[in-house]
């Protein structure tokens, strides 16, 4: 079949559909799904981003039969506007706007009023009896085109109607009479010819074609390409092209133009969040030109045109079943709707806005009754705009990683006095993106990426942004601008990385080039220190301490869920009690990774202790420098097995060579001599002795206690010694003893046979009951293709794949850094997806690890399986280890929340076979909710029996708690 370039929307029916971004772009796919479900949008067609591919591999060619599409669906276009493209008397004009698969917001071209020229800007003036606002919208057309298809100075033109407006001393341009438009008309097209030796082209079809040209030629815009760098978007390759019949929001006091958000982006609370200008086209909002109107206010003044924007508001969300940012425009008093998409939100707003979706309805029964009345929503929607619009599921599912990490970005301390905050305050702004930021001012992009190469924050400031300026936002902690509101263009950008920022800060007076400003008398010079509160949109001079926010209530709800819905249990990697203290709070449900030889650097003494023990010259001094160390291990211990309340807890015994703890140099071995008796020089040599060629592949884990014994005694003592002290002391305990880097089943056999020695003779001379388990790291490919047999004598794995990564992939994790980013960069030789020491190898290390586990067991069904790599804490390593069964994940405490919720995301993925629903049509729910029933019962089924007579006890009860509630109805009813 032959390929199709151009797909058509309008009338109520579109060719393409909401699900083909990759094809239509974000924009053409959210106008098709728009025009499908019946919302008013201006007529069109949609060029595909494979089109764009192709003509920008070949010199602006069009791909065959593209140029005969394009005009088969103006003809169309005309049919159904009723309208001809170039007529003189009542000419169809359009707008050609880029729109790729991700939004790109700024990056790319639009160019609107297309299809005026000298003859039928008349035409057009005469049929509207607005020859102000023709030649205006023909003023805009010659600019734009001049600038986004020829490539001439902006800068200039703007010039030209700067002075316009100054010699009839006007503000606005709204202001400006038919005349003094014509006249610039002019002017611009005299511009136009110097600089081209041509004409302006009269002839529609040039026009066109240079337009989408233009739009093609602007996903290579430099601006553009660095967005997508700084996004890391790599996976598109071109940007649709939609053309699109034009609606005029400049056409008197009841036409307007604006954007808004369902929700509020930054709080998310369930308000109609946006601004609209009156009597105004396109851009105008965004440009800042005017202040405008809060949506608020129009449904003061105006409540017919605000009830067509609610019935809107209420059929986007409860179709996409997400937060939408959409441009409207009303022309003489009739909404159109120009473009939707997913808003960006601050992650506040994610979890808030998320948990009131699953919880709570839209607009509430008496609106959406009004709504029908007055026909702006049809019935069908009423009672879905009464009711939340999604579900548990979908809440969690949207929820990124990412989102959490934001979650606990800076505030102000509160230790910071009211009255330094008041001393140091200099000026407000708007409250753009929440966070705190602190860092040293810079003026310029350039000037931010600079410093913060040199490893200082910067605080980027600014007049406003512009997409050539993202580098250097990326480079800022913060950044302030002096115009621009909520929807400009550093508000939306800073927004989605969810980076502190402020904008129209109208107090700032900026000097470019002396690199200072002067703010409410004070003078701040490049370099200089400010600490910017997004959140309140205050600005301080100086560096104020900030810390980490709690987060809000919305984060537990949805955290509960999260909680309720996974089945992978999330550990934490530990080694002191304050961080597993913290760790709980995340909600670690234990410690997976104890590493204890950070215990032995905490303190000169301890370290002086461990290193007497390496350098003694026979077992029995090595066995007292250890019986010092005993007392310290122990102590930790307790308090780790306190703060965990009972909460199981693995702890490795000694991993790293000894090398690592023994003095390196003179003056330290003398300080050694002097506590041990054994002269510098020998303590020296024995360091030598300890030198190897490839620590990382040699005498380490517990090939340390093959060799030396004594050491496994006197850890494995302090493990149990604590444990029992703990128990004395009425609470719960559960040791889990880890012996790492095992390669043979026979040398773990000889380890835990000595482990089990001592923890036994303790244990019953203690004369308390205490389980405790004996298990393995599997982080040696040799361990882990002999699980089978390893499994026999280990009663629980943990896989640590960092080392196994190094060891199955033969990359050294401490030196691969130098070339490693080839390897995964997508702009470079891209072998691997992501970093395998961030993100597992799945295809290899990850197939070591399915199969280790599938032999373990085989081994010893019960076997007990985790991880403690890095890659515990990353979402997909950590739905990996929910597909291939493991018990638990392992992580950094701060990393804990993050790998619930993927755990729990993994769960949803596997029980809802289709992608996740979007729809909330009554059907399709009740469909999902059936399939997930289905799963979830078969799930029951095949796991443990102790977990499934759980689960039905509890259904049993909810139904005979509903049961209850519907007799109690009844016996109300009858009364
Ligand atoms: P961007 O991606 O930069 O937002 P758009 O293609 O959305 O660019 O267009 C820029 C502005 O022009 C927006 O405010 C949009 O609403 C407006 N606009 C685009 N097409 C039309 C049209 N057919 N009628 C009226 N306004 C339009
Ligand atoms: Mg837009
Ligand atoms: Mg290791």
């Amino acid at each position: 079949m032959k390929r199709k370039y151009v797909y058509f929307f309008g009338a109520g029916k579109a060719e393409g559909k909401g699900s083909q971004r990759e094809l239509l772009g974000g924009k053409g796919a959210g106008l098709a799904e728009m025009t499908n479900i019946g919302l008013p949008v201006p007529a069109g067609f949609t060029i595909t981003v494979e089109a764009c591919e192709y003509a920008n591999a070949h010199e602006m060619k069009w791909p065959a039969g593209m140029e005969a599409e394009v005009r088969r669906q103006v003809a169309r276009l005309e049919k159904v506007t009723g309208k001809k493209l170039g007529d003189a008397k009542d000419p169809l004009l359009v707008s050609v706007r880029s729109g790729a698969a991700r939004s790109m917001p700024g990056m790319m071209e639009t160019i609107l009023n297309l299809g005026l020229s000298d003859a039928s800007v008349r035409g057009l003036a005469e049929r509207t009896g607005n020859p102000r606002f023709a030649w205006d919208a023909y003023r805009r057309l010659l600019q734009m085109y001049a600038t986004v298809v020829m490539g001439l100075n902006k800068d200039v033109l703007e010039d030209k109607l700067h002075a316009l407006k100054q010699r009839l001393g006007l503000e606005y341009d709204m202001d400006v009479p038919a005349e003094a438009w014509e006249e610039l008309c002019g002017d611009f097209k005299e511009f136009y010819r110097a600089q081209t030796n041509e004409e302006f082209p009269q002839n529609p079809w040039i026009q066109l074609r240079g337009a989408i040209n233009a739009v093609f030629r602007s996903w290579n815009a430099p601006k553009a390409v660095t967005y997508r760098r700084v996004e890391k978007i790599t996976d598109i390759k071109g940007t649709g092209v939609n053309v699109q019949q034009m609606v005029f929001g400049n056409m008197g006091d009841d036409s307007g133009t604006g954007v808004c958000f369902t929700r509020d982006p930054s709080t998310g609370e369930n308000v109609y969040y946006g601004d609209m200008l009156i009597n105004a086209q396109g851009e105008d909002v965004v440009a800042g030109i005017r202040t405008p109107m809060r949506l608020d206010d129009l449904q003061e003044s105006m409540p017919d045109m605000y009830d067509q924007l609610l019935a809107v508001r209420a059929m986007l969300e409860i179709n996409y079943g997400e937060m939408q940012d959409l441009e409207f425009t009303f022309e003489r008093g009739k909404l159109y709707i120009l473009q939707c998409r997913s808003g960006k939100r601050t992650p506040h707003a994610a979890f808030r806005i998320a948990v009131e979706q699953a919880t709570m309805p839209l607009i509430g029964r008496s609106d959406a009754r009004r709504l029908v009345k007055e026909k702006y929503l049809p019935k069908k929607y009423e009672a879905a705009a009464s009711r939340p619009v999604i579900m548990k599921d979908q809440a969690i599912a949207r929820i990124a990683g990412a989102d959490i990490e934001r979650l606990f970005y800076p505030i102000i301390s509160s230790d910071v006095s009211r009255d330094e905050l008041a001393s140091r305050r200099i000026a407000e702004g708007i409250n753009a993106v929440p966070g705190a930021a602190c860092g040293k001012v810079a003026f310029s992009a350039d000037e931010a990426e600079e410093m913060a190469g040199r490893g200082e924050p910067v605080i980027l400031v600014r007049k406003d942004t512009s997409p050539e300026d993202v580098g250097g936002m990326q480079a800022a902690k913060g950044i302030l601008t002096q115009t621009g509101g909520k929807t400009s263009h550093a508000a939306v950008v800073a927004r989605g990385w969810g980076k502190c920022c402020i904008v129209g800060c109208s107090a700032l007076d900026i000097d470019y080039e002396r690199g200072e400003m002067t703010v409410n008398g004070q003078t701040i010079r490049r370099g200089d220190a400010l600490t910017l509160d997004g959140s309140s949109g205050t600005v301080y001079i100086g560096e104020l301490e900030l810390v980490r926010p709690e987060p809000p209530a919305e984060f537990d709800t949805l955290m509960g869920w999260v909680d309720k819905r996974r089945r992978l249990r999330v550990r934490t990697n530990a080694d002191t009690p304050v961080d597993s203290r913290k760790a709980v709070e995340m909600g670690a449900e234990g410690i997976g990774l104890c590493r204890t030889e950070h215990m032995f650097f905490a303190t000169r003494e301890r370290q002086l202790a461990i290193q007497e023990m390496i350098v003694a010259e026979s077992a029995e001094r090595r066995k007292a420098a250890l019986d010092r160390l005993l007392p310290y291990q122990r102590d930790d211990f307790i308090g780790i097995f306190e703060a965990m309340d009972g909460r199981p807890v693995t702890v490795r015994l000694l991993d790293p060579p000894l090398h690592e703890f023994v003095p390196k140099t003179r003056e330290q071995a003398e300080e050694l001599s002097e506590v041990t008796g054994v002269p510098a020089d020998a303590i020296l040599t024995r360091a030598e002795q300890l030198h190897e060629a490839n620590p990382m592949l040699g005498h380490r884990g517990c090939r340390l206690c093959i060799t030396y014994p004594e050491i496994l005694e006197m850890q494995v003592r302090a493990v149990i010694e604590a444990a029992v002290e703990v128990k004395r002391r009425g609470r719960k305990v559960h040791p889990e003893i880890m012996i790492p880097l095992t390669i043979a089943a026979r040398e773990l056999e000889i380890l835990v046979d000595r482990t089990r020695a001592v923890a036994d003779a303790i244990i019953k001379q203690a004369g308390v009951k205490l389980p405790y388990l004996v298990g393995t790291m599997v982080e040696t490919p040799r361990a882990a293709l002999t699980a089978g047999a390893v499994a026999e004598v280990a009663e629980f794995f943990s896989f640590g794949t960092n080392d196994l990564t190094q060891m199955t992939m033969g990359l050294s994790r401490d030196d691969a850094g130098r070339f490693l980013p080839e390897y995964y960069d997508a702009d470079k030789a891209a072998i691997f997806p992501d970093d395998p020491f961030q993100s597992l190898d799945q295809d290899g290390v990850g197939k070591l690890v399915a199969s280790a586990i599938a032999d373990g067991r085989e081994a010893r069904p019960k076997l007990k399986i985790g991880i403690c790599g890095e890659h515990g804490g990353e979402p997909k390593s950590v739905k990996f280890c929910h597909r291939v069964n493991m018990d638990y994940v392992s992580c950094s405490p701060y990393r804990v929340p993050i790998a619930r919720l993927a755990a729990a995301q993994a769960a949803i993925e596997e029980d809802t076979p289709r992608r996740p629903v979007r729809s909330a049509r009554k059907s399709t729910r009740k469909a999902v909710r059936r399939t997930v029933k289905k799963a979830a019962k078969k799930r029951t089924a095949s796991k443990s029996p102790k977990r499934a007579t759980r689960k039905t006890k509890k259904t049993k009860k909810t139904k005979k708690a509903k049961k209850a509630k519907k007799t109690k109805k009844a016996r109300k009813a009858r009364r």
